[in-house]
């Protein structure tokens, strides 16, 4: 059944995201953690609207992280952004009364430290929902679960046949949420599902995939972290600058001491652009001369570290950091050998990364063409950009 077609979206159905959390468990802002290059809320969302692309969708976060989640979101079509309550159910609340729809529809329920629920389970639990009025993937609980008391003892094993995990989305039609609200037979509960039960409403369980995990410790992350395909991104650089005299001559920001420089509208380091290049190439930014146009007087005499600084920069605003870099510099003269280690070690700092991960070669053209008869220095770069 094709839900996104059979639902009239409109007032019909919405999703929630709840992610209002403080984090206590984990230390620091779980939801900002990134996972192959999202973040864990930008994934939690993201489960849901590669199943219902168009559905109104409202996220609750913290009261004033609206805008920041907001940015972080902007790619997944936010309806809007709500401030969430003291407690989890007062946050579901807000969020699904801003959705403002009728008692027969459904409302889709998701918590935003769960990043990773297969397109088909987030199907299934509508499905069902849609049959019984709510319904919650659950997973099956593996080990035997023990109940002990308070001094840790054991006081009774339960069979685990019976049991499950209760995960989310959950779905609900939002009359009997009301419902629950109106009249709690509860005063707190953890999940949706929960206050229904007690007003002895069936809830039907949906078996979803185990991995489904709420993230609430570190080692949560390191788990999730092995489900993504590695983020690999690679960009190629190349540049050209033509050497004369009475100009200082820079490769890699190291200073070589030679009767010619290279000249060019900043410091023409021809290495570091190539290098910013190929950064940029990785990010899929463009390249150096639309960011810096020489035509552009604030850049004149420029350092190129700032040029690659940017693009480094660039980077890791998209989550990634550079694996390696590999250089190879075209000129005829100077011998670059004598300085390989420096331009080495000044790029790897530049890239932060260790220098073992930056490579200089060095090759001169035969005398072949304009590198050759000596009239300018080419540099050619690539470099492998890795997702965190
Ligand atoms: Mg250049």
């Amino acid at each position: 059944m094709n839900l996104a077609t059979n639902l009239k979206l409109e007032r019909t159905f919405g999703l929630v995201v709840v992610a209002a959390g403080a984090s206590r468990r984990f230390g620091s802002d779980k939801l900002s953690v990134r996972l192959a290059g999202r973040t864990i809320l930008q994934r939690a969302v993201g489960c849901l609207r590669t199943v219902f692309p168009q559905a109104p969708l409202v996220v609750v976060v913290r009261a004033g992280e609206e805008q920041a989640r907001a940015r972080e979101l902007a790619d997944w079509a936010i309806n809007a952004m709500v401030p969430g309550g003291v407690h989890r159910q007062d946050s579901v609340r807000a969020g699904v009364e801003a959705l403002h729809l009728d008692d027969d529809a459904l409302v889709l329920i998701h918590d935003g430290a769960r990043p990773f629920v297969p397109p088909e389970d987030v199907r299934r639990v509508v499905a069902a929902a849609q049959e019984g009025g709510a319904a919650v993937l659950a997973a099956p609980v593996a080990d035997t679960v023990k109940e002990v008391d308070a001094s840790g003892r054991v006081v009774r094993t339960h069979p685990r046949e019976r049991l499950v995990r209760s995960l989310t989305p959950q779905v609900f039609r939002v009359g009997l949420l009301r419902q629950a609200w109106e009249k709690p037979t509860v005063d707190r509960w953890t999940d949706e599902a929960l206050a229904l039960e007690s007003m002895g409403l069936p809830v039907t369980v949906v078996p979803g995939d185990p991995r489904n995990l709420k993230v609430t410790q570190p080692e949560d992350v390191t788990f999730l972290r092995g489900l993504y395909p590695p983020t690999v991104r690679v960009g190629q650089g190349f540049d050209v600058h033509p050497l004369v005299e009475g100009r200082p001559l820079l490769l890699g920001g190291c200073p070589i001491p030679h009767p010619m420089g290279l000249s060019g509208h900043s410091d023409a380091d021809v290495v570091l652009h190539a290098v910013t290049d190929a950064l940029l190439g990785a990010c899929g930014g463009g390249d150096i001369g639309q960011h810096f146009p020489p035509s552009d007087p604030q850049w004149a005499g420029a350092a190129s570290r700032v040029f690659l600084e940017f693009a480094v920069g660039k980077a890791r605003e998209m989550g990634l950091s550079v694996a390696n870099c590999d250089v190879t510099i075209l000129a005829e003269q100077p011998r670059v050998a004598p300085f390989r280690q420096a331009m080495r070690e000044n790029l790897a700092s530049l890239l932060g990364v260790l220098p073992t991960a930056v490579n200089i070669k060095a090759t001169t053209t035969e005398r072949l063409g304009f590198v050759g008869r000596g009239e300018g220095v080419a540099a050619l770069a690539v470099v492998l950009l890795v997702g965190d």
